[in-house]
């Protein structure tokens, strides 16, 4: 394993904003007591939040898509399928230690086993032995509903506090039966605050940083949480703060500048123009 010391972090602020209802889900509660089956996740007082967790899968499987690394042969799993029915967990993982999606994820050494070729669910007799373990470089915060949001919200006084109730007729595949389903969502319009700290260790993470850019302009044109196919959690980034701290701003406690990103402030514009914020990294 390459040695690896710290050259500095870059902190990634901004706003995501619900273009459409957004639907992540929480566990289901009170449906004894005739509440909502697909309720919305929330933190302590009751505000809807996207989880870093759930923006960080979606960026990585995205890049993975995109970066041609999500072919059933790239691919081993981390979470096995049971006997039970209980799906599994798959993404990519390699040795390529300029692969940019396991640097920027990062990767543990272990023996994950690959999928099988004609059923795509199941485990295959072989398996893959990562032993190339590399830090993650990205961490994603949890994304909390903005002030101006949660006021709005509750002026409207929605179905829910902070979230609206849809009816949505499910079908079911085997059946062809209708399955109306109370869905709750946070309506059009929320605006969340996200944040992201970005690990700097060597040149090669300064160039990969585009590709943080890249997952967030490929999520644009996706959809967070469930239901995308009927519509819901499209989102768009904006106001976006990009800043570099290096090892010496630490040491002289000089951090939080001026963002280096100037006046792009949209995944697209930041990756059109990243030659420049990159120079920026030193
Ligand atoms: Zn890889």
């Amino acid at each position: 394993m390459v040695e690896i010391s710290l050259e500095g972090k870059v902190l990634i602020t901004g706003k995501i904003r619900a273009e459409t209802g957004l639907s992540i889900g929480g566990a289901t509660v009170g449906l004894d007591i005739g509440g909502v089956d697909n309720p919305v996740v929330k933190d302590a007082e009751g505000k809807p939040y996207i989880p870093g967790s759930s923006l960080k899968g979606k960026m990585r499987s995205l890049l993975e898509k995109s970066n041609d690394l999500a072919k059933d042969e790239s691919r081993v799993w981390v979470v096995k399928p049971t006997e039970k029915g209980e799906k599994g967990i798959s993404i990519h993982l390699c040795n390529d230690p300029d692969c940019e999606v396991c640097n920027i994820f990062g990767r543990a050494n272990g023996e994950f086993p690959k999928i099988d070729n004609n059923k795509r669910s199941k485990i295959s007799d072989e398996s893959v032995r990562i032993e190339n373990t590399t830090p993650t470089r990205l961490i994603v915060r949890d994304a909390v509903l903005s002030g101006e949001s949660a006021e709005k919200l509750r002026e409207l006084k929605t179905d829910l506090e902070f979230t609206e109730v849809k009816w949505e007729n499910v079908i079911d595949r085997i059946t062809s039966a209708a399955n109306p389903r109370q869905m709750e969502r946070v309506p059009a319009g929320a605006e969340f605050e996200f944040g992201m700290i970005y690990n700097v260790f060597n040149e090669q993470d300064k160039d990969n940083l585009k590709q943080v850019f890249k997952s967030l302009e490929l999520l644009e044109h996706d959809y967070l949480g469930g239901s995308g196919t009927r519509g819901y959690g499209r989102v768009k980034f904006g106001d976006i703060k990009v800043y570099w701290n290096s090892k010496a701003d630490y040491e002289s406690g000089d951090v939080m500048k001026t963002p280096i990103n100037g006046e792009y402030k949209t995944p697209a514009s930041i990756v059109k123009n990243f030659e420049a914020i990159r120079e920026e990294i030193r």
